[in-house]
């Protein structure tokens, strides 16, 4: 239960202004999240590290010198938006790319990825790293798809120490994902947690017994239990663990016992005890142990264990010195972020300038302007009948959120336009207005889309046709690499994996633009109506995915609509 609240819906706000002006040596406040207060050496990787609030010290508290450079701040236990993301990101970021680091979450996975598309085609370098700890939550042989949760800190405590000792780009990408592989936990909740002006708890734990494995925002664990005696929860963490440990290791591991918002201190510590003893049994050596609440989940109820497996090299960032406001050790950082000058260049959304352009490529960003209308039309027209195929199986708001997304691309275009922008920046600036005024997948994956095909524009010359082929496959590359959807999964890539693939070998045969955007538009046509006989298996409608069949899937018919809008456009050029 939250007792101190203003109004629930600003809570995550202002807990993160009263945040940032407790730390004002740290952190400053910048659109979407905080940042460093000081500068970063120029050409310096900037670590950008979030999530949802409601999970403090994680993840604004991790921001300064030896770890963090910047952390956007979602909503409560919602990810960030890409635009949040991207305009923590750019004020991070000091020339040397950035890595962007968060739990492994869809939500979290789709906005990170949809701001790294973005960052992307701006030109700076991004790496992701999403972090997947929980042993619970997904079997050994699919690791990388866990979720995250304490193992945040450690991941994010090595990656920030390894680029505060000089670490480019490449490598401290290579050690975040070296930390991730190397660190597992397993949590237990004895009761769920109130989200703030809410008066019951998003879920319950029944009294007397505990929930194993169970997420940090209540997702079902493994099984529920008796709650047994501090030493049997510790038995059952640490067997948990044990039981993963692969054969090969040098037996030096870091120790995070975690409480996530209501189990106090000294509980914690009884557990510890047996945890420590039980390590020990096991010929493990505990590195700087750490016991206290480090990813917590608001009022919450439980702990969770969380071992990484040391070499020589992660052993040393775990050791050096870090100075954040809710994560401190070793002194002083010694380094080149320690006593920098204070920040003063902000970037803000909004403040967009427009680069200059080519008037080939400006009277190119005016064809995709007129695509970008032809696509709103087609949607408004299909509102309907796209909403309700939607609502079969899922929440019935695809016809809206292509609406709204393709409404507010054109109102972006338009302005980038006016403001003499080439194809590559119209590109750019509509696909972060399609994802913010859409909402849903679909809107940040077309977003993403848009994006990524202006990344691979330019601004400078009008694209030829072999390039326009390009920019159109990369945006489909952006779905699949964002939406991790396969042909077969029913969604939008059964239309547009097909679509990519007839445009490129027709163009590649025939070398006709035109011809090869019809007669991929009516591959995607057709591919969108077979849809009908699949099954879904992922976004919302994996959870009504029987009652799927014989209906197409939505986002795949308006993706077969769109692509017939732009060999429309193409074969009018
Ligand atoms: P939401 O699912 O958030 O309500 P929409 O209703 O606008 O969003 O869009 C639903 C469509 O999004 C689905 O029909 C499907 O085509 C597409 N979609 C959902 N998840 C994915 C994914 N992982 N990859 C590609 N497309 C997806
Ligand atoms: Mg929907």
């Amino acid at each position: 239960m939250t007792h101190l609240i203003n109004a629930p819906s600003a809570f995550a706000a202002e807990a993160l202004a009263g945040f940032v002006a407790a730390h004002p040596d740290h952190v400053m406040p910048v659109h979407g999240g905080a940042v460093r207060a000081r500068q970063t050496p120029q050409g310096q990787p900037a670590l950008v590290i979030g999530g949802g609030s409601g999970h403090y010290p994680a993840f604004a508290g991790w921001v300064g010198p030896g770890m963090g450079h910047g952390a956007p701040c979602g909503n409560i236990f919602a990810s960030p938006s890409a635009s949040q993301v991207h305009a923590v990101a750019r004020n991070a970021d000091n020339g040397g790319g950035v890595i962007l680091g968060f739990g492994n979450y869809a939500g979290d996975v789709l906005h990170f990825g949809a701001a790294a598309e973005k960052l992307r085609a701006e030109g700076v370098d991004v790496r992701i790293v999403a972090v997947t700890d929980d042993v619970a939550s997904g079997p050994v042989d699919q690791r990388l798809t866990r979720r995250g949760i304490a193992g945040d800190l450690p991941v994010f405590k090595i990656t920030g120490a390894a680029i505060e000792a000089g670490a480019d780009l490449d490598e401290a990408e290579r050690i975040a994902r070296k930390a991730n592989d190397a660190t597992r936990s397993l949590g237990v909740a004895f009761d769920g947690c109130t989200l703030p002006g809410a008066e019951e708890a998003l879920f319950h734990v029944e009294p007397g017994t505990m929930g194993v494995g169970l997420g940090i925002h209540g997702e079902p664990g493994v099984e529920d239990r008796p709650l047994g005696t501090a030493d049997e929860v510790a038995d059952l963490l640490v067997d948990g663990l044990l039981a993963e440990l692969p054969e090969q290791h040098t037996g030096r591991v870091a120790m995070l016992l975690n409480g996530l918002g209501t189990v106090k201190y000294e509980e914690l510590f009884v557990v510890h005890g047996r945890v420590a003893e039980r390590l020990d049994d096991a010929g493990l050596t505990v590195v700087r142990p750490e016991v206290g609440e480090f990813v917590t989940s608001l009022d919450m109820s439980g702990l969770s264990l969380t071992l990484v497996l040391l070499d020589e090299e992660l052993e040393r960032h775990w050791l050096a010195p870090v100075d954040t406001p809710a994560y401190r050790r070793g002194g002083a950082v010694v380094g080149p972020s320690a006593e920098a000058p204070a920040r003063t260049d902000l970037y803000a959304p909004g403040a967009e300038e427009i680069p200059a352009a080519a008037a080939e490529s400006q009277a190119c960003a005016g064809e995709a302007l007129r695509l970008l209308e032809s696509f709103e039309a087609t949607c408004a027209a299909h509102e309907e009948e796209l909403g309700r195929m939607d609502a079969v199986a899922g929440d019935g708001d695809h016809g809206q959120g292509m609406r709204l997304g393709t409404g507010g691309a054109v109102t972006a275009a338009r302005r980038a336009h006016e403001g003499g922008a080439g194809v590559r920046t119209l590109l750019v600036h509509a696909g972060s207005a399609w994802a913010e005024s859409a909402g849903g997948t679909s809107g940040a994956l077309w977003g993403a889309a848009l994006t990524a095909a202006g990344g691979a524009l330019r601004d400078d010359a009008a694209p030829s046709d072999a390039e326009i082929v390009e920019a159109l496959g990369a945006a489909v590359a952006a779905v699949a690499r964002l939406g991790g959807a396969q042909p077969g999964d029913k969604t939008m890539m059964d239309a547009a994996a097909p679509y990519a693939q007839a445009l490129a070998e027709t163009f590649a045969r025939d070398a006709d633009l035109g011809s090869a955007a019809q007669q991929a538009a009516s591959t995607a046509h057709q591919a969108a109506a077979a849809t009908a006989d699949l099954t879904a298996r992922l976004g919302r409608s994996r959870v009504l995915g029987e009652k799927s069949r014989g209906t197409p899937d939505p986002g795949a018919v308006s993706f077969g609509m769109l692509a017939a809008d732009v060999a429309a456009r193409l074969g009018a050029r």
